[in-house]
């Protein structure tokens, strides 16, 4: 027996024990909530189970998807897992028995990317549903449901996709995420902040929570999104459907812009690496396999076409940007600014998505056969003026959205429309409220004829992260033309449905995000119709 093969016989020994060991141990010693606010994890992921993280798949074309898992023994403790590579099975078949599987093989589970396991599964079939599992010695992994996109040149009836983002541990359950699959949606899109690298909160006085426990280093990272995936909710959202995904600030550090943070620290470039690996470990994406090392940079914008449907233009809008304009003293980040009192938001050279990214927007809009062209990103593109205005510079604004880059935004609303893209559809997260907007190139004045809706945007809530009270959303509401409604007292998700004639998108609500089996309504709907831009409620 070679030596590589008793590792692993002896590796999947060892947490088969181990499982066996912790299947008796009581689960309530060890919480890792900070605030008492969540429930505890169940204990089935607090075994040694080795894919106590789920599994979950993404990245979909007409013949592939990624499938991914990561190996870890103990979600609370990185050093249980054995620091060898691991020889991973996996599976997928075109029924939840895999009777009748169409694809399997074996990757390596390597510790220099945390015993993560992306298989980007190819020679599939079109617009087909699949199951997939993973083994590892004894260990079978839950079977996640996936599918294909469908065929470059056809016309689907339908897409059902549910919008996600900003899902701050501590701020409550994750019963959105359960809602998610049951909806069962055909994609599922996230828009940032999938963790947020504050740790729990500490009281430690009665007026003031103090963060303790902030991720800086790759192992920080590594861990945070093992406690966030060890959610039996959000595991069961990856297992219902493929994700494409995008990430915000959260993922690295609160209001970073490219390789600037809000303490201007000078290693800061180090920590994004390690945020953006630990990001690429956790997540179904198609990259050519990066080496240990490679994470400084990590190019995650991406297409991805539904057929002739829609196309999914997934933007970053952190990477590359300019620095914030107008940051406090002494410090990077955003800030609230009137625009007069802020020269730099004039500044021509300030960019939101970088050159390389710019144009290459330009030309998948340019080409784009697609009914509806989406942009699926990070921060709200409408202007959102927290002040009443009389003029275009008395407008108050908050400078890490698209407000602070208004230069580069009338670029992307100039690309929108000379591409000639058929309905541009910008779908937002990271304000943590539910928006319907429409983006005009004068958000000041209302739309009209000389000022016509270039784009339609639609922005989902949080699914737990808080927000300001809804007296402040309804201001904001009443004195930006563009915004035609505003939610920011509600937790949840958009779910949409795309078809050739028209998107309407139903912003989901949670009754009570502290509660895991929270009900669940529709605060509100809205429709676009195809070739008339604008958000018309129904
Ligand atoms: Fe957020
Ligand atoms: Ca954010």
């Amino acid at each position: 027996m070679d030596q590589h093969r008793r590792i692993f016989l002896a590796t999947a020994g060892h947490l088969a024990g181990l499982a066996t060991l912790a299947a008796c141990h009581d689960s309530s010693t060890s919480s890792t909530s900070g605030s008492g606010a969540r429930n505890a994890t169940p204990a089935s992921v607090r075994s040694a189970y080795p894919f106590g993280l789920g599994v979950a798949s993404g990245s979909p074309l007409p013949d592939a998807v990624v499938i991914w898992t990561r190996i870890l023994a103990d979600p609370f403790d990185a050093a249980a897992t054995p620091a060898v590579a691991l020889p991973v099975r996996w599976e997928v078949a075109d029924d939840d028995r895999f009777a009748r599987i169409v694809a399997r093989g074996t990757a390596s589970a390597i510790p220099a990317l945390a015993h993560s396991v992306h298989v980007d599964v190819r020679g599939l079939a079109p617009d087909r549903w699949y199951y997939y599992r993973f083994m590892l010695g004894d260990a079978v992994s839950p079977v996640g449901r996936t599918r294909t996109a469908p065929a470059a040149h056809s016309m689907p009836a339908r897409l059902k996709l549910a919008v996600a983002s900003c899902q701050h541990w501590e701020f409550g359950t994750y019963a959105a995420h359960g809602h998610i699959a049951a909806a069962a949606p055909d994609l599922v899109a996230f828009l940032g902040d999938y963790i947020y690298e504050w740790g729990p909160y500490q009281r430690q006085h009665p007026q003031r929570a103090v963060r303790v426990s902030e991720s800086f280093t790759l192992a920080d990272y590594r861990s945070r999104y093992a406690q966030y995936k060890s959610d039996a909710q959000l595991q069961a959202a990856h297992h219902a459907a493929p994700w494409i995904v995008t990430w915000d600030d959260h993922e690295v550090a609160n209001d970073y812009a490219a390789d600037r943070d809000e303490r201007l620290d000078p290693r800061f470039v180090q920590r994004r690496a390690a945020a953006y690996q630990a990001f690429y470990e956790h997540m179904p994406l198609r990259l050519s396999v990066p080496k240990p090392g490679d994470f400084a940079n990590l190019r995650i914008y991406q297409r991805y076409d539904w057929g002739r449907l829609a196309r999914f233009h997934v933007l970053d809008d952190r990477q590359y940007r300019a620095w914030h304009a107008c940051p406090p003293m002494g410090r990077g980040g955003s800030t609230s600014v009137l625009r007069r009192d802020c020269p730099a938001l004039g500044d021509p050279g300030r960019t939101m998505l970088g050159d390389a990214q710019q144009r290459w927007l330009d030309d998948g809009l340019a080409s784009s056969p697609a009914r509806w062209n989406i942009l699926a990103q990070q921060t709200l593109m409408a202007q959102n003026s927290q002040l009443p205005f009389k003029r275009e510079d008395d407008v108050r604004i908050w400078t890490d959205g698209w407000d602070g880059y208004p230069l580069a935004r009338a670029r992307l609303l100039e690309a929108l429309q000379t591409s000639g893209a058929s309905n541009p559809l910008v779908l937002s997260g990271d304000v943590h409220s539910f928006f319907a907007a429409e983006i005009t190139r004068h958000p000041t004045r209302a739309a009209s004829r000389s000022n016509p809706v270039l784009a339609s945007e639609l922005c989902g809530t949080s699914i737990t992260s808080p927000s300001r009270p809804q007296q402040r959303t309804d201001d904001y509401v009443a004195i930006n033309p563009g915004i035609k409604y505003g939610r920011s007292d509600r937790r949840g998700f958009m779910l949409l449905d795309v078809t050739p004639a028209a998107t309407t998108a139903h912003f989901q609500a949670l009754a009570d995000v502290h509660d895991a089996q929270s009900a669940l309504a529709t605060a509100a709907s809205f429709v676009v119709r195809s070739g008339r831009a604008g958000v018309v409620k129904l």
